[in-house]
């Protein structure tokens, strides 16, 4: 089989973790399977970085030095205790210490400079991948398996939207394939960073925190792997969140669209985009516990089987804001709720849900937190005509908010998922702000405030017996 395994922050974080990922690799070429790896920064190093760069930017380049200090012991520490030839073990500290330097030196500029440029910053953020991958291929290699370090710059290629862009993915395929082809041939493992790509011109950009997931569908479907194998630190998608609801299970089947609508509405084991370019090639993919290999984890196809509960999952995202514009002269406006999508879309920002209210006289939907100070600048300048006539009498947002999500194909044409899981929130006194159904009926979107999240997340996943102690199977 050829497959390309990823492996998430904790798994390349620690001398034991990265102990495993050696098991998993080994195990898989000794089995006869082409592999591709792709990695990951060690835990907490895309943090770092960024917070460097962002006090970097307000005068402190203090806090990048300690950062520094950090990455290095973090690093230092793996390197020590796997890399015992000393030509490797400098060979690889070395390229490590030149890339924290050259973070030092960025620091220094953006103190100068006094601005960080969006564009700067994905040089930054994506520094952890390029020294996880040096150490990854080199600790792979002393244990006699045969890998070659990449940088995604020169294989992923994306559009300029930094922070979080998008592949350009015929180019990608074409040099994806030049590149990997010829390595996977010669029996050799490539091992990619993940999280990064380049322009066209060369320039780095970064695929979106969490990014390396989609790295490896990306690099997945360009070489049309039989398999993409996401390695992380679960035993695979659960039905919630499992440090908010201790006896979330394990998932064994979930199709495309249902871990998508999952990932978009706040599950943090997938990056929201990431399965897309699976679906689009037919590719499975996996969720697994480097921890627990034996585990069989998660299975992502077009049509899982055995997946026959009408809820599966509950998700939730923080760090919403819900933008209302309400008036009772709405009321016949023809195109009110065109003009005011088009104003919100020329801001660039993502609306996560909407939800209009049958009376006609308000019209709200859900973006984050982030962006809604520049949402209502620009709806109260689409608007000030309306506003002026009092035919338009409030555009507010109301911040602290967070969208509860149910997902599960099988929801369906099956009738009373809404009221029950209103029922539940009511009997524990949770207010709903908001509700929206997806078109495709694969799940259902509460608003509430965000004190109530957690609560209500338990209080859903119980309702739907989603929980280790509940034998329900039916709803
Ligand atoms: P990695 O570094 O391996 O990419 P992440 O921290 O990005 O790992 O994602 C894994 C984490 O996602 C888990 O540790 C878990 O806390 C969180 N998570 C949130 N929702 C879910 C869910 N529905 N199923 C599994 N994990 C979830
Ligand atoms: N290291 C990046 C992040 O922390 C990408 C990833 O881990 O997937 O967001
Ligand atoms: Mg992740």
């Amino acid at each position: 089989m050829l497959i390309v395994m990823k492996f998430g922050g904790t798994s390349v974080g620690s001398v034991a973790a990265l102990e495993k990922v050696v098991g998993i690799v080994t195990r898989s070429v000794q089995r006869g399977d082409r592999v591709v790896v792709v990695v990951s920064a060690m835990s907490g190093v895309t943090d770092m970085l960024l917070k460097g760069a962002r006090q970097a930017a307000q005068g402190d380049t203090e806090t990048a030095h300690r950062m520094h200090e950090e990455m290095l012991r973090r690093h230092r520490e793996v390197i020590d205790v796997f890399l015992t030839d000393p030509a490797v073990h400098d060979e690889v500290l070395n390229a490590i210490e030149t890339l924290l330097d050259e973070f030092d030196s960025l620091c220094h500029s953006i103190k100068v400079l006094g601005e960080l440029t969006p564009r700067a910053l994905d040089v930054i953020a994506g520094m952890g991948e390029r020294m996880s991958v040096r150490q990854v291929a080199a600790i792979l290699e002393s244990r006699g398996v045969a890998t070659r370090a990449l940088d995604a710059t020169q294989l992923i290629v994306t559009d300029s939207n930094f922070g979080s862009a998008s592949p350009l993915m015929s180019q990608t395929t074409r040099r994806t394939q030049e590149v990997l082809v010829p390595l996977l041939n010669a029996g050799i493992v490539p091992v990619i960073t993940g999280f990064i790509g380049a322009t066209e011109d060369g320039i780095v950009t970064t695929l979106g925190r969490g990014g390396s997931d989609y790295s490896a569908t990306i690099l997945g479907s360009a070489i049309t792997a039989d398999e993409v194998w996401i390695w992380t630190d679960v035993n695979g998608v659960m039905t919630a969140d499992p440090r908010v609801v201790p006896d979330a299970r394990t998932i064994p089947y979930l199709s495309y669209i249902e871990v998508g609508e999952m990932a978009y509405f706040g599950a943090k084991v997938l990056h929201p985009q990431a399965i897309r370019p699976a679906r689009r090639a037919g590719i499975p993919v996996r969720i697994l516990n480097t921890f627990e290999p034996e585990h069989p984890g998660t299975l992502i196809t077009r049509e899982p089987n055995g997946g026959d509960k009408r809820v599966k999952a509950v998700t939730a995202i923080k760090g919403m804001s819900l933008i209302v514009i309400e008036g009772s002269g709405m009321l016949g406006v023809p195109g009110v709720a065109a003009r005011a999508f088009g104003a919100v879309a020329r801001t660039g920002t993502n609306v996560l849900m909407i939800s209009q209210s049958s009376s006609e006289q308000s019209i709200c939907f859900v973006v984050p937190t982030s962006d809604s100070a520049r949402v209502l600048a620009a709806l109260r300048e689409e608007m000030a005509r309306e506003l002026e006539r009092q035919d338009i009498e409030n555009i507010m947002a109301q911040d602290d908010i967070v969208i509860l999500t149910v997902v599960g194909a099988g929801m369906r044409g099956t009738p009373g998922i809404a009221s029950k899981a209103f029922g539940a929130l009511g009997k524990r006194d949770i207010n709903v702000i908001a509700i929206a159904q997806g078109s495709s009926e694969y799940n259902i979107s509460i608003v509430v405030d965000q004190r109530n999240a957690d609560n209500a997340v338990r209080a859903l996943h119980a309702e739907f017996g989603l929980g280790a102690n509940n034998t329900s199977t039916t709803t």
